[in-house]
């Protein structure tokens, strides 16, 4: 199997270090650099298999490079982790709405950085091969083209919103959406979702899953992430 690379965006010359280490130990290839600029210019030539994307770096900040990497057709597919210090809730939601795919607080372990990795990995397969067919997670089974859903084996009653709601957190387990990523990926065309609403559906899809509503996660202060 080829090796995936990860490219470091990181100006904190201990945690790259420790990070090159652990990640080389890993089986990955880490490609390191310490500014924005040159992690544009890294993502564009070396196309990266993820990107770990510090926030707060010297020149360009994290958002812009973040904002810059998912404009680009050339690099908007390759998914970002970002990194950023606690209490950063504002900027990881923003960074999220950029379209990064999972976020990271400091001070963390090497060894959890590696666990988000690999679970991006795991999805972006899951996504290109399990589009339209039965789709199953957990105890649930999709049946996209029929809009159906199974728990545990037994045919499950929801709503067409919550429907919606259940199977994009399930396409995209273990990521964080914030409530208004969600509006937009379940927004129907005669159905006006609000932020607010969502938490509705949220309470009314865990009643239907039951013994099984800690499927879905809250993750305070940014949204909402279905359990990877
Ligand atoms: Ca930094």
């Amino acid at each position: 199997m080829p090796k995936n690379s990860v490219l470091l965006v990181e100006d904190e010359e201990d945690i790259q270090t420790l990070l090159i280490y652990n990640l080389s130990k890993a089986g990955f290839v880490p490609i390191a650099v310490e500014s924005g600029e040159e992690g544009l210019q890294s993502a564009l030539e070396k196309r990266p298999d993820v990107i770990v994307l510090d926030l707060m770096l010297p020149g360009m900040d994290g958002l812009s490079v973040c904002r810059a990497l998912k404009s680009n057709d050339k690099t908007s597919d390759i998914p970002i982790i970002i990194a950023s210090a606690r209490g950063e809730e504002s900027d990881i939601i923003t960074g999220l709405e950029m379209g990064a795919d999972d976020y990271i607080t400091k001070p963390f372990s090497p060894k959890v950085l590696i666990a988000r990795i690999k679970a991006l990995l795991r999805r972006s397969d899951r996504q290109s091969s399990e589009q339209d067919s039965v789709f199953r997670i957990h105890e649930l089974e999709f049946e996209p083209s029929r809009f159906e859903v199974r728990l545990a084996g037994s045919d499950l009653t929801l709503t067409s919103n919550q429907y919606r709601l259940l199977y994009f957190l399930s396409l995209n387990a273990g990521r964080v959406f914030t409530r208004y990523q969600i509006v937009n990926a379940v927004r129907g065309e005669d159905y006006i979702v609000t932020e607010r609403a969502i938490d509705v559906q949220i309470v009314g899809l865990r009643k239907k899953l039951g013994q099984y509503s800690d499927y879905i996660e809250t993750i305070r202060g940014i949204g909402y992430r279905f359990k990877g």
